[in-house]
């Protein structure tokens, strides 16, 4: 059965981006008569805004997107991150890092995706103490995945990246890690979601290899931008959507989702007369005018 899921994070109110993802997922998901499941991805307190999360939610349902079993909160599966770092641990994939962020600062060369990991710890084999950060080991055959959108992508993790963290220094997990256990753990068949998240599919497919999972299909979407050409984000201060104008900022999705997850031939003339029709009709509309991407 396709599984499907929607995976914000606290950090702010749902803003058009991230509404798009969510209906985005949904539409695929209900067109296979699949599961839809909504994951809180609140690894971080420090970067959590308090009430975003029960905020979302409700937005969320304001839509009519109503999700399938219990919303999943990742700050609640401490144990099943540890459960796989301590696979990764047992396998010798991992090692500790004792490096300072100004440290590698002045050491690491910046490649396109940030820092490059130069690999200085990779060898010297420091015990995993809480306070260091934990790394996994990369390598240099390309890793390759098929979007169902963006084509084909491929990455050299070592030189384009370098051996990245998956718990942090604070003890925090890293997203890459969380991602990877939690769409394994609900048996996640595709996963759907924002073009900003392309580049970090290959280090999840790398940890699924490593952790012996099945890897999902992938469906990255459009980015929504700003009339200034930047992504919509917390970073370029997009305003939450306003739950009274459900049915408009659903219809304004559907727009932005036409030529991906929604049919291309649909008309500007179609979506203007669902302005008028509740969320739920138009949810029933956009899953029968949805695009096989
Ligand atoms: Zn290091």
């Amino acid at each position: 059965m396709y599984i499907g899921r929607f995976a914000p994070s606290p950090t702010g109110l749902l803003h058009k981006g991230s509404l798009v993802a969510a209906l985005g997922s949904y539409l695929r998901a209900r067109q296979q008569q699949g599961q839809w499941l909504v994951r809180m991805e609140d690894l971080d307190p420090l970067r959590e805004v308090a009430g975003a999360a029960d905020d979302i939610l409700q937005t969320l349902e304001a839509h009519a997107l109503y999700w399938d079993g219990e919303v999943v909160y990742q700050s609640q599966r401490q144990s099943c991150y540890e459960a796989a770092l301590a696979e990764l641990l047992a396998s010798g994939q991992v090692y500790a890092c004792t490096c300072t962020r100004k440290g590698l600062r002045q050491q690491a060369a910046m490649g396109a995706l940030g820092m490059i990991y130069p690999g200085i710890c990779r060898d010297v084999q420091h015990p995993f103490l809480g306070r260091y950060a934990i790394r996994v080991r990369t390598h240099n055959m390309p890793l390759c995945f098929t979007d169902r959108l963006q084509g084909t992508h491929c990455q050299c993790l070592e030189t384009e990246l370098g051996d990245f963290i998956i718990r942090r220094s604070d003890g925090y997990f890293a997203y890459q890690l969380a991602v990877v256990v939690d769409d394994h753990l609900q048996g996640v068949t595709e996963v759907v979601r924002g073009e900003d998240l392309l580049d970090n599919t290959q280090r999840q497919n790398y940890l699924q290899r490593l952790l012996g999972y099945r890897q999902p299909d992938y469906c990255h979407l459009p980015m929504v931008k700003n009339p200034q050409g930047q992504k919509l984000s917390k970073q370029t201060h997009a305003p939450a959507v306003k739950r009274a104008a459900a049915a408009a900022n659903l219809v304004e999705a559907l727009e932005l989702l036409r030529g991906s997850v929604v049919d291309e031939k649909i008309t500007i003339t179609e979506l203007e007369r669902l302005r008028q029709e509740p969320p739920e009709v138009i949810l029933q509309w956009a899953v029968a005018h949805s695009a096989s991407c």
